[in-house]
């Protein structure tokens, strides 16, 4: 896999005869609180010195990922149009600067229902973003959550369930990530020989959490369910050479994951 193209919102890479696209629809910050330890404890005084801040907050990239096979685009993700702070909804431009025609996306995926994933179905003017979306992949545990959205109202008829094990086209299966939601998924995509697992919010604070991925996340719908996902997908990437794009990890959160000692470490590509 390398990286054939790039700019300010975008970075192409090839896998095989695919070509999968980071888009980034912006960035998020958080409080440091949002870590946890064990037990669901904030860290105090020994936050550790490694974890990235700015301005004393935790900034969280926002990245979606296209995923085109020549014919038509599977995007994984939509980022949060104007649904939450206004520092991100930018993958409409990420799209254009990339020349990716939004009507060529098909197939949006959801790795789980949070509002920086979904909302980017509609465009901030009310708008559908891609006029030619012919299916809608929502975790079948999330349904609910996903029909409970008033502002997608309209897409709510499309979505069609999924769980783990299932296939989508040639090139991708569905990887069950449960705990940061109820319904948390993963989608590993294979061509050529190698391998990318798009894993949604498996890390959310990559200086801390490739080495502490005991570390959990104050929004983890069940912490200790999302750290066991955690560290069997990073032992999965790392054990498998599949190479990783991460829906937080910084844009574009693409690359491997290798073992160290005990913990592991992201190698960005
Ligand atoms: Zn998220």
């Amino acid at each position: 896999m390398h990286r054939i193209a790039s700019g300010d919102l975008y970075q192409t890479y090839d896998l095989g005869d695919l070509r999968i696209t980071s888009l980034r629809d912006g960035y998020v910050d958080m409080p440091i609180g949002r870590l946890r330890q064990r037990g669901d404890k904030p860290f105090g005084d020994e936050l550790p010195k490694q974890v990235a801040l700015v301005d004393g907050q935790l900034r969280l990239s926002v990245n979606a990922f296209a995923i085109d096979d020549g014919n038509g685009i599977i995007l994984i993700d939509t980022g949060a149009s104007n649904a939450w702070h206004p520092t991100m909804g930018r993958l409409p431009e990420a799209l254009d600067e990339a020349g990716i025609d939004a009507g060529r996306v098909r197939t949006v995926c959801f790795t789980h229902t949070h509002l920086d994933h979904i909302h980017g179905l509609v465009l901030a003017d009310g708008r559908d973003a891609f006029p030619r979306l012919a299916r809608l992949l929502v975790p079948g545990e999330e349904l609910g959550f996903f029909r409970a959205e008033a502002r997608l109202e309209r897409f709510h008829g499309m979505a069609e369930p999924f769980e783990a094990g299932d296939r989508i086209g040639t090139h991708v299966d569905i990887v069950g990530a449960h705990g940061h939601e109820a319904g948390h998924s993963c989608f590993r995509v294979s061509a050529g020989g190698e391998r990318i697992l798009i894993w949604g919010d498996t890390v959310h604070v990559p200086s801390l959490q490739f080495d502490r991925p005991e570390v959990t996340w104050e929004f983890d719908a069940d912490q200790d369910q999302a750290r066991e996902s955690r560290l069997r997908l990073l032992a999965l990437a790392a054990d498998d050479h599949c190479f990783v794009a991460g829906a937080h990890l910084d844009s574009p959160g693409v690359g491997r994951v290798v073992r160290s000692g005990a913990s592991f470490q992201f190698e960005p590509l």
